[in-house]
C-alpha cells in the first residue's frame, strides 16, 4: 500500500518554528492534508515528540520520533527512531554535546515545549540551533546503534547540507536515503545523479510553518503503516 509521507516538521521548540506549529495544529493540519505519516524532527532536540504522538493516537496518523542533528560539519542530519525511548536516549547524548550558549529569544525565537493540549509547559534554555561537538560518523553511529535510520536533510541547499559543506556524501557512511527539499523536482539532475548513484530520495517539507506541511503528493510503499516497516523500508538498499 502506498502512504503519504512528510518525514521533516519542526514545532515551536524551534526557534525558527512557527508558534502555531503547537502538537494540535501540526496533526489537524497533517489530517487535513490526508497526510498517513509524519515524523517530527526539531533542532537537536525532540522536547515536543511525545506530546505529537499523543495528539495522534488514534486518529489513524503514524508519528514517527526524531530529531533534526547538527553535526560538528554543520550538515543537517534527520534522525528517525523506532521508540521515543531512543529519540530521547539520543537527546541526552546531543544535548551534552552542544556548546553551553543559551538561547537569546529577541535574536532566535522562542524554545517552547508544549503538552498535548497545546499548553507551555517551559522554554529550553540551551540555545537548539547550533553545532554539536558530533561529527556526521558520530551521528551515522549512534541513530544505527538505536535501531534508527539517519539521511542527510536538504541536500539541495547552499547551507547546513552534506554537499554544501563536505562537497560529496561519504562512502564509508550508511547511507541509504538522501533527503531535497520541497521545491526540488523528482526528474531533477540532482535527483536523477543520485539516484544513478544508487541513493533513494526522500522529500519532506522541513516545514517550520503550517501552510508548508508537504501535500499529499510523496509517497511510500509499506505492507502496512507502522514505524518498524518506515525504518526498514528507509534502510533498504536500491537494487
Ligand atoms: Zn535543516
Ligand atoms: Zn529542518
Amino acid at each position: 500500500m502506498k502512504f503519504a509521507y512528510d518525514f521533516h516538521i519542526h514545532t515551536a521548540l524551534s526557534p525558527c518554528g512557527d508558534q502555531d506549529m503547537t502538537p494540535n495544529n501540526i496533526v489537524n493540519m497533517c489530517l487535513l492534508k490526508k497526510l498517513d505519516m509524519i515524523a517530527i524532527t526539531d533542532h537537536n532536540s525532540c522536547e515536543n515528540v511525545e506530546a505529537v504522538m499523543s495528539v495522534a493516537e488514534g486518529t489513524g496518523l503514524l508519528v514517527i520520533p526524531g530529531m533534526e542533528v547538527e553535526t560538528s560539519e554543520e550538515i543537517h542530519i534527520v534522525c528517525l527512531f523506532p521508540t521515543l525511548q531512543h529519540a530521547l536516549s539520543m537527546q541526552e547524548m546531543v544535548y551534552r554535546s552542544l556548546p553551553p550558549i543559551k538561547n537569546r529569544i529577541d535574536i532566535f525565537g522562542n524554545q517552547q515545549r508544549l503538552n498535548e493540549n497545546d499548553e507551555i509547559v517551559g522554554e529550553t534554555e540551551q540555545l537548539l540551533v547550533t553545532a554539536t561537538n558530533l561529527t556526521i560518523h558520530d551521528i551515522f553511529r549512534e541513530v544505527i546503534q538505536k535501531g534508527g535510520i539517519a539521511i542527510p536533510a536538504h541536500i539541495d541547499r547552499p547551507s547546513y547540507s552534506v554537499l554544501s559543506n563536505l562537497g560529496f556524501i561519504p562512502r564509508n557512511l550508511d547511507i541509504t536515503f538522501v533527503e531535497v527539499s520541497k521545491k526540488v523536482a523528482k526528474d531533477s539532475p540532482l535527483c536523477q545523479q543520485y539516484e544513478s548513484e544508487k541513493y533513494q530520495i526522500l522529500q519532506s517539507s522541513d516545514a517550520h510553518y503550517l501552510q508548508d506541511i508537504m501535500e499529499r503528493i510523496n509517497f511510500m510503499d509499506l505492507e502496512n503503516k507502522s514505524i518498524h516497516k518506515v525504518l526498514k523500508n528507509l534502510s533498504r538498499k536500491s537494487k
